[in-house]
């Protein structure tokens, strides 16, 4: 097992490479792959930058330059249900482009000829996470991906009524998504929500990524990744 581990900013990863150990460093395609091993796992971390080409990329390059097996996106969300609060962790069991409209020739979301808009995210994965994330408020559920940094109002609750499930919106999850799809690669999205993609979401989106989201994902990935070291390794 070996496990990329992308977030969109740095200070959705902070912290957690300078925990890796044995280190080593590769260059490409303009981003950093930090290699080593985290927490008892196998790791490659990465920053791929915000939005949908940009996270297809980098989880593209993990799974066949850098031979991941596995895939795990963290990261920040704007809230996209009434019940989700700044602070709550969501946890994607499926994602769908909410930017993807080819209709009339496919139905609104659909990906063009994969016949699909929903990704689904890997159950095992889910199961680390979401018990590695017991002290936070946990959605699972659907998340919405976009290249927009939604802070409108009128455009979320548009949103909310195309898509009456999404949980969260954000800008890479379901790039990542249709790649692993791809690929044949268990993946899965857990994203800390930092503003209610309205019209204060710009300050509190960089209030959030400054002050808590590097905690949030720090200490879950820790929990995540001892838990899956020793379920792979049981000792004595
Ligand atoms: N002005 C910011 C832009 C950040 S974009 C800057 O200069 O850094 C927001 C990032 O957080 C994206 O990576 C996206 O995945 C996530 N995100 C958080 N809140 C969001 C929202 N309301 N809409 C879309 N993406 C959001």
């Amino acid at each position: 097992m070996r496990i990329g581990i992308i977030s969109a900013l740095f200070e959705e990863q902070e912290g957690i490479v300078d925990d890796i150990v044995n280190k080593s460093v590769v260059v490409h395609g303009k981003r950093e792959y930090t290699c080593g091993q985290l927490w008892g796992c196998e790791v490659v971390c990465v920053l791929s930058r915000i939005g949908k080409v940009a996270a297809a990329m980098t989880a593209t390059i993990l799974i066949e330059k850098f031979g991941v097996t596995h895939v795990i996106f963290t990261g920040v969300a704007g809230a996209g249900h009434a019940d989700v609060k700044v602070g709550d962790v969501v946890l994607a069991s499926q994602l769908v482009q909410h930017d993807i409209d080819a209709s009339p020739l496919f139905p609104r979301f659909e990906v063009p000829l994969t016949g699909r808009a929903h990704f689904h995210t890997d159950r095992d994965l889910n199961q680390h996470l979401a018990a590695a994330a017991a002290s936070w408020r946990v959605h699972h559920g659907l998340i919405a991906s976009g290249d927009q940094f939604i802070n409108d109002g009128e455009r979320i609750a548009a949103l909310r009524d195309a898509l009456p499930d999404v949980l969260a919106v954000e800008m890479e999850g379901a790039a990542v998504a249709q790649v692993c799809h791809e690929l044949d690669v268990p993946f899965a999205v857990i994203r800390t929500i930092s503003d209610n993609a309205n019209e204060e979401a710009a300050t509190d989106f960089m209030l959030f990524v400054r002050t808590v989201a590097a905690k949030v994902a720090y200490e879950i990935l820790k929990t995540t990744l001892t838990r899956l070291a020793r379920s792979r390794n049981p000792g004595p």
